[in-house]
């Protein structure tokens, strides 16, 4: 299917290649995880400019041919996300929200969904730095979890349904558990329960803030449902 491929795309991971070249780790709205190679980019004359550096958001003519790599033949900015650079947290939050996406989803796994989130997060990011930090982190990655299609059940017992005395979380049960079916389950307290169900439910600009406890419980719930439904290890968000 050569030919061209218009299409949104954000730049994950920005890879220097031969002597003026770029491999781009690129995440679509239709295609998803998509690599393009783009050439001469590093010359001085480049019609490309800077704009092929992670977090950019751009409108993308792509070059179908038969190597799996497509080839950039145009880019223009959507968003830079300047603002986003200039603040050390907020840039590693951008890192790491792109390091999740690239890690959780393979090739040919498109989510519209997933790319919204991501456009959303960089420019959360970009708009207000001072967001940045481990209940951000946290919330992105509980609705990385709800795009794909594994978010953990957090209503009632993930194993026979109970919808009283919660009061585990399990991966392998994928939720949350009674006190009947906690086994191989890890204690998950009040505070951190509502931490989940709040930033799932509410967009990523009003995603609550918790205690460094419950956060350290949500962020094994999430770590836990990644490892058992997506098979996929993200390193902790930890302290931030
Ligand atoms: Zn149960």
């Amino acid at each position: 299917m050569a030919g061209a491929l218009k299409t949104q795309g954000i730049v994950l991971r920005s890879l220097r290649y031969g002597e003026a070249d770029r491999i781009l780790h690129l995440y679509t709205p239709d295609r998803g995880r998509i690599g393009a190679i783009a050439k001469g980019v590093r010359r001085a004359k480049s019609r490309f400019g800077g704009r092929l550096e992670p977090f950019f958001q751009l409108d993308l003519v792509l070059y179908e041919g038969r190597s799996d790599l497509l080839t950039v033949t145009s880019a223009e900015t959507v968003a830079a996300h300047p603002r986003l650079r200039e603040d050390a947290a907020a840039l590693d939050g951008a890192g790491r929200a792109c390091e999740a996406v690239a890690r959780v989803f393979d090739e040919g796994d498109p989510h519209a969904g997933v790319y919204h989130l991501l456009a959303n997060e960089l420019a959360l990011l970009d708009r207000e730095p001072a967001r940045a930090g481990r209940a951000n982190a946290l919330a992105f990655r509980l609705k990385l979890l709800l795009a794909a299609g594994f978010a953990p059940q957090l209503a009632a017992c993930a194993s026979c349904g109970e919808p009283e005395h919660l009061m585990g979380f399990s991966g392998a049960a994928g939720g949350v558990v009674c006190g009947a079916c906690e086994a191989s389950a890890f204690p998950l307290g009040q505070e951190a329960h509502d931490f989940l169900v709040t930033a799932m439910g509410r967009p990523l600009a009003e995603a609550p803030d918790a205690s460094p406890a419950a956060l350290a419980q949500a962020e094994r719930a999430i770590l836990d449902t990644l490892e058992h439904h997506g098979h996929v290890r993200l390193k902790p968000v930890g302290r931030g």
